[in-house]
Parts: structure tokens; sequence; C-alpha cells
């Protein structure tokens, strides 16, 4: 039981933690919050993800690159370029580690309006904490584990913050349904997404990148969005003014500028 507790909470918490923080308050800033809170959630995000933490900067860079250049080459993640899931991640990984290394120069208007916490971010985000996460989830397992197979479970808690990202990168750029005709690959996997908490409609969300709500059909139900709406009635948020995502059938079709003539397409 313990074991089950502590998986299920490292779990949600991580993937909330990334779609809340990283994603829809570091990365697009679809609403505010005190600096106190700012900091709340941010060391909420290192302890959570652990052993994997993404930096909210290079998150954000990377994430600003991806909508910029979605299933096309300079997009970080595209589906469209790898044979395998893992294949795609090791080149995603690539791509973070040179922007958390200021190896490369991010195009300008991808930069700033991230949080940043030196501490968390720079002086303990390294393989050494990373190792001591590690070892504190191995020692959980000793303590707590009732049978052999339950250690399988160990490399979930390693990778998880990298896994959720694997899981909405590959999954939603390649199955499921759209809402929305836009240029790039993106669906919306599943119309409750209790796996990511919303990450999952990337089709409503490619398409309206500014509304914190991913949902947006009467049977789609985006879970961080109600525990965000929670979060604004306690004054914690504050999402007045933001984008709220609408939708009509007529919006899967293309515009009629982008059907391209089969006899101009042969050309
Ligand atoms: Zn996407
Ligand atoms: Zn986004």
């Amino acid at each position: 039981m313990p074991i089950l507790a502590f998986f299920v909470t490292h779990y949600v918490l991580s993937i909330f933690t990334q779609t809340f923080f990283l994603h829809r308050y570091s990365a697009h800033r679809m609403f505010r919050m005190s600096k106190g809170w700012e900091r709340f959630f941010h060391f909420l995000t290192w302890l959570s993800q652990g052993s994997s933490y993404l930096q909210p900067r290079a998150y954000a860079i990377l994430h600003r690159m991806h909508h910029a250049y979605s299933d096309t080459p300079k997009d970080p993640h595209s589906p469209r370029f790898f044979g395998t899931v893992f294949g795609m991640m090791w080149h995603t990984k690539d791509v973070y580690l040179d922007v958390l290394g200021r190896k490369v120069e991010p195009e300008a208007r991808f930069e700033g309006g991230y949080p940043e916490w030196k501490l968390l971010d720079e002086t303990l985000n390294n393989m050494y904490v990373a190792f001591a996460f590690g070892t504190a989830y191995v020692l959980f397992y000793m303590q707590y584990a009732t049978s052999p197979w339950q250690y399988l479970l160990l490399p979930i808690h390693f990778l998880m913050g990298p896994m959720h990202g694997a899981i909405v990168n590959w999954g939603g750029h390649k199955y499921g349904y759209r809402n929305f005709w836009n240029k790039d690959d993106s669906r919306n996997t599943l119309p409750f997404d209790i796996i990511t908490w919303g990450e999952l409609f990337q089709n409503n969300h490619h398409s309206f990148g500014m509304a914190p709500n991913f949902a947006v059909r009467s049977f789609e139900i985006d879970p961080t969005y109600q525990v965000m709406k929670v979060l604004q009635l306690l004054g914690v948020i504050d999402m007045r003014g933001a984008q709220v995502m609408r939708w009509k059938p007529e919006d899967r079709r293309a515009p009629e500028a982008a059907i391209v003539p089969e006899a101009l397409a042969a050309e």
C-alpha cells in the first residue's frame, strides 16, 4: 500500500507541476501569481520531479520552439522525423542539454518571462542531486516493497519528467482526433485525459495556445484546469483576461486557400 501511494503521488505531482507550472505558467504565462506562490510551485516542481527535474528556462525555450516550428525540422520533438519514441526523446534531450548548458543561443523571441531560481535551477540541478533523489526512491522501495516485481516501477520514478514529455509529444502528435484544422500533426488523444492531466489535448492547445482550459467540446475534460479553477477561487492564481477557446464544427475543415488543386500539386 505505501508503494502504491508513493507511486500515485509521485506520478500525479510530477505531471501536475509539469503542465501547471512549467507549461501553462513558465512557457506560456497564461495566468499570474504572486512571487511567493511562484516560489512555492517552483520548489514543488523541483521536489516532485526530483531525479528528472526540468529547468523552467530550458523547458520554456524548447516549448516555445515547439509551438513556433511544430512538426517541422526545427521542432525539438516531432514524431514526424523519428521512427521510435526513444529516438525522438534522445534528440529532445540533446537540444534540452544544449539550452540548459547555454551552449546554443536561442532566438531572442524565445527568451524571458520564465521564473528563474539559481539555487534550484543550477546549484541543486545536477547529477549528484539526481542520484540522491534516485537513492531515496530505492530506499523507500527497500523499506516498503511487498513483492520483487514492484522494483520494476523504479525506472518510472527515475525518469518521470521525460516520460510524461514522451507520452505527450509522441501521442499528442500522432494518435487521436482533431477539432481544429491546423498545419501541424497535433491531435487530441483522449477526451478525458487522466494520463497527462490535459496535456494530450494537443490539437486544441496548438490552436488556442494561450487558453488555460485545454478542453473545448462538451465531452472533453481537462483535469488540470479544474484544479486551476479552485486555485483561482482561493486567490492563488489570477486567470482574469485569459484567452477563451471556442469551437464550431467547421473549424475542422482546411480553409479554401490551404487546399491545393490536384493539377497544381502534381506540377
Ligand atoms: Zn505539441
Ligand atoms: Zn504549449
